[in-house]
Order: C-alpha cells, then structure tokens, then sequence
C-alpha cells in the first residue's frame, strides 16, 4: 500500500519547527492523521495512531454546536508582525501569545503584548503560552507585568514545566491558570486536578488519543477545556473540532485555527476561521492539494518506518 505523506513549510518557526509533516489515513469513516512531533517516542506515539485511527475508521460522536470559537495563534515576533497576524486572522476575537522564548527579553514579550492588545481592541481577550519555558518565581513576577502590558490577560497557559509549579504560580498570580504539556506528556493527567494546579484543561486530540478518549479526561478532569491542535493539516484540526464540538459546555476560544501557520494545506477547503469561528465539518483530502505536498522521498521513508513501529507497538498493548 502506498503511504500518504505531506510536508509543508511554516510560515514563521514554532516550536522549533520550520517544516510540519505527517502521514494522512484513509479508512471507512474518512481521514485520519497521524503526525506525532519527531521528539514523541515510538511509545508516545501509540496515542496518537490512535487518534488517527479513530478518525479514519470509527467517526467521532454527534456535535451540540455548528461553529467553534478559535484565537490566533502568535508566535514570538515583533510587535508589528503580532499586529500583522492578529489582523489576517479571519476576526479571532481571542489571541495566543507565545511567551518565554529563549533568547528574548522581557521588553520584546511586553511590544508583543501591546502590539496585539492594539490590533484587538478593548473587547478582545489575550492568553499568554510560556510552554513551561519559566520557574515559578520568574513566571510570578513575569505574569503580573505580561498581564498589565496586556491590559489584562485572559489565563496563562503551562506557565512552569510541573505540576507542583503549576500549582505554586496559581497561589502567586490572580490570574487562572490552564496545563497543557502538564496533562498531553503526563503519565497521570489528574495529577493537575489533584495538585490544584490548573484552572483550564487543554487537551489535544492526537497526543492523547483520539476524541473520546479526550471526552472521558474532560469529564474525569471536570474542568473547563480548551481543545488546541498539535499544528495538523486541516484532516488533524477536523477531530480537534470534532472534540471541541461535542463537549458539553465550551467557554472558552479553541486553539484549532493553526492552518494558518502552514503555507500549504491538503485539501482545497482548509480549517480557516471566518468571523473568529471555524465551521464543524469532516476534511476530504483533495488529491492534487496533496500531490503539491508530497514529502520528499527520505522523509516518506522516516514516517513509512515510523508508522511501522508505532503500529507494532499498539498491537502489542492491546
Ligand atoms: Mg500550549
């Protein structure tokens, strides 16, 4: 069987990337992706086959809603290319913004932040994402002046790298605060919820293993959940929305509008937003869309092994 791979160029870096790849699926229900980042191990990995697997031969549960809310998605850029971003986004009325990069200064996060406030406006609502890039006294001191720069932040994402940390920043700060890595890349997601370390869950469909699995760590976690991409094509983002739709309540913006960040996409009709909002629908590759993507030769051999692997690994657990 011939393997479907794709590899496209971000338009700016994130998260150390420069190019996003993965293998698309094809099975009785649809599309399916399967495109764990290459620091996820053959073992990390078996979620998100799963993920993929679900999407391509099972569905996911009926949607409650038509439409899901999403912010943009900033990356650490100048204060002018934050403006240009927020701008172009397709009416988000929320915005993600990366902070603690290495290598950047205090002031460059705070232009960011005043950047974005201006493009937004009064009514708009700001995040902050520091990827666990702080320690906890940092992040305190950090956070209440992100937070004015901001003209108020909305919640601060994975501020430190631990639970523990999570949960001592969350006592410094009057500011909530949501666990992402704390619960994608934790051998126990309820820890946060043990420790009192989080406000908001933000769950991610691949890395935890498919829709439902994501449903049940919602309703076990009883937070309120943000649904963020792992930066997929538009088949990937499909089941982050498929998530996001079927939650029984969803306060807040998801962050699922990253196909923007590609340059490219594998269907004709990417997940982009319109009016701050991303249409709840299925994502038919379209053949010649692909064909423009098509990884090059060695990079289909690392994911055709890759695949291989991890398939070996999942039929083992079971
Ligand atoms: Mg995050």
């Amino acid at each position: 069987m011939t393997l479907d791979v794709y590899s496209v160029p971000l338009r700016t870096r994130f998260r150390g990337l420069d190019v996003r790849d993965g293998v698309l699926l094809r099975g009785a229900a649809g599309w399916g992706e399967f495109s764990p980042f290459w620091d996820y191990d053959a073992d990390e990995s078996v979620a998100w086959l799963r993920a993929a697997r679900e999407a391509a031969d099972e569905g996911w549960p009926d949607p409650v809603r038509t439409h899901v809310p999403v912010n943009v998605t900033v990356p650490a850029v100048d204060g002018p290319a934050a403006h240009r971003i927020v701008t172009s986004s397709g009416g988000c009325r929320t915005a993600k913004v990366k902070v603690a990069e290495r290598g950047q200064t205090l002031a460059q996060e705070i232009e960011r932040l005043e950047a974005v406030r201006d493009a937004l406006g009064p009514g708009g609502a700001i995040r902050v994402d520091a990827n666990g890039g702080w320690d906890v006294e940092t992040a305190v001191a950090r956070l209440r002046v992100l937070d004015r720069a901001a003209g108020g932040l909305e919640y601060a994402e994975q501020p430190v790298p631990t639970v523990e940390g999570l949960a001592a920043v969350r006592r410094g700060v009057d500011l909530p605060i949501a666990a992402d890595e704390s619960i994608r890349r934790a051998a126990d997601p309820m820890a946060v919820v043990r420790a009192r370390a989080a406000d908001i869950a933000v769950l991610k469909v691949q890395p935890l293993g498919g829709v439902r699995a994501c449903l049940a760590l919602a309703e076990e976690t009883g937070l309120p959940v943000v649904v963020s991409s792992a930066l997929e094509s538009s088949v990937g983002l499909a089941a982050g929305l498929a998530l996001a739709a079927a939650l029984p309540r969803l306060p807040y913006a998801c962050g699922l509008a990253t196909a923007q960040l590609l340059t490219a996409d594998v269907t004709t009709a990417p997940l982009l937003p319109v009016d701050g909002q991303i249409e709840v629908r299925r994502v038919d590759v379209d053949p010649a869309a692909l064909d423009a993507v098509r990884a090059p030769d060695d990079v289909h051999a690392r994911w055709s092994a890759r695949l291989a692997e991890v398939e070996a690994r999942s039929t083992v657990g079971r």
